[in-house]
């Protein structure tokens, strides 16, 4: 049990170095190819649709951080436009106000 352990302590951050030096690894459905053979024999080989006939596919980590990175992304821009508005309403009604 503890060596299961240790394996996966010291595997952790082994696998989390090659996510970031290699995101991507072979497709494992067409094998890197990008097209698998066909159902049939002598049918021609069809378009892997798991990788898009890329043959690479991002591995999980790598997909996830591309996943919050987008979010977090998202999150600032929307909260900026935010900020921006209610800075234009403010700027809008201050005027009206002082006139008055
Ligand atoms: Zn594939």
């Amino acid at each position: 049990m503890t060596i299961l352990i240790l394996a996966i302590l010291i595997g952790l951050p082994v696998y989390g170095g090659l996510c970031l030096i290699q995101p991507t690894k072979a497709c494992r459905r067409c094998g890197g190819w990008g097209s698998k053979p066909g159902r049939r024999r002598r049918s021609p080989r069809r378009h892997c649709a798991r990788c898009d006939g890329t043959g690479r596919r991002f591995r999980v980590p790598a997909r996830i951080a591309h996943r919050i990175r987008g979010a977090m992304r998202r999150h600032a821009t929307l909260t900026a436009r935010a900020a921006a508005r209610a800075a234009e309403a403010g700027r809008a009604a201050a005027p009206r106000s002082e006139t008055r």
